[in-house]
């Protein structure tokens, strides 16, 4: 018997199911990808959990690499040979739709988590899978690092989406609130940046890693008023930017008192619960400051991600907090919705 593919699919709340597929065959204009990594984001520790809700089966899974094993014949050879070790990403956008068209993949109207991925079993984003048949517009030539770091290029690259967003400038004062993943990566991007970054975050031992890698101030809010914290610091200014990297609507509603006149706050994460917020207009009017949103990112972020990595501007060795061999799936899932770790790769 030749040899299958292997994929994860979520097949109900807290199951996963290790399933077999054919290896799928190179078409004229697709490349196979043999994924090395993929990594538990978020999001699919929400679908494990019940949290999100898919339409199972489902395969789960963006933040995958690997290397090109097959290639069709109408593939640019000049670009791409057999060997390349690539970040897979940018696969949900429809590429059709206005925002698509007008260099906002990260938006698309038609951003669609369910699609069938050509190949798979089952339809889902498809990176918990050994095998992937995909066009060479997905891929992104990485190196320098190994498979589980470069599984952080697709978080990269949504953060580094966020940070281009808030145009921050050399000498402004950037409040990061979150020390998960997202809120580090926002610390070092913004430091780079030539930003004085103060995190914020009940969690010390994750604010002494900000610290670290590059924030010049923690705030414990559970002890510490932010915004009192952020006026002192600034002498009364405020911050230029402020990211919030959690989910909790209350904290979005505090985080707009650390603002500066003129300043940004850009909402990183997506919220739940959903609740609604109150701000007062007349500050947003009087302050001319700007609430923004990001989600996602595009294939110009996907492209600079690979660069700070294999560059080796970012170092992202913290955040790979635990590997597993794809058996141990189900030890992968229980320990990564601890909330205690940065990510946790699955090898395949
Ligand atoms: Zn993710
Ligand atoms: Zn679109």
């Amino acid at each position: 018997m030749s040899e299958m593919a292997k994929t994860l699919v979520f097949t109900g709340e807290k199951q996963i199911e290790l399933r077999e597929y054919p290896i799928p065959e190179v078409s004229d204009d697709k490349v196979l990808v043999k994924v090395d990594a993929c990594a538990i984001c978020t999001w699919e520790q929400r679908v494990y959990t019940g949290v999100k809700k898919v339409d199972f089966p489902f395969i789960g899974g963006h933040e995958m690499v690997g290397r090109i094993v097959d290639m069709g014949k109408n593939v640019d050879q000049r670009q791409w040979k057999i060997g390349d070790f690539v970040a897979v990403g940018v696969t949900l956008p429809c590429k059709n739709c206005y925002q698509c068209k007008s260099g906002n993949e990260q938006n698309c109207e038609n951003f669609d988590h369910s699609k069938q991925q050509e190949g798979l079993p089952e339809k889902g984003m498809g990176g918990m899978s050994s095998h992937l048949l995909v066009s060479t517009d997905t891929l992104f030539h990485i190196d320098n690092v190994t498979p589980e770091e470069a599984t952080i290029t697709e978080p990269l690259s949504c953060v580094l989406h966020s940070v281009e967003t808030a145009e921050i400038e050399l000498g402004d004062t950037v409040v990061v609130i979150g020390c998960g993943i997202m809120g580090l990566l926002h610390t070092i991007l913004a430091a780079k940046k030539g930003a004085c970054v103060i995190v914020s975050d009940t969690n010390e031992e994750r604010t002494a890693l900000a610290l670290e890698l590059g924030a010049s101030y923690a705030v414990n809010p559970a002890k510490e008023d932010l915004e009192q914290r952020v006026k002192e610091i600034t002498g009364g200014i405020k911050a230029q930017v402020v990211f919030d990297t959690t989910p909790i609507s209350k904290v979005a509603e505090d985080a707009v008192k650390a603002v500066a006149n003129n300043g940004r706050l850009v909402l990183y994460s997506s919220f739940y619960p959903d609740t609604p917020i109150s701000i007062s207009p007349d500050w947003l009017h009087k302050s001319a400051a700007k609430l923004l949103g990001t989600a996602n990112s595009n294939i110009v972020d996907f492209t600079k991600a690979t660069r700070l990595l294999s560059q080796g501007i970012v170092d992202v060795k913290p955040f790979v907090s635990e590997v597993y061999e794809l058996e141990d799936y189900q030890k992968a899932f229980e320990s990564a919705i601890q909330g205690d770790k940065f990510r946790v790769v699955i090898k395949f």
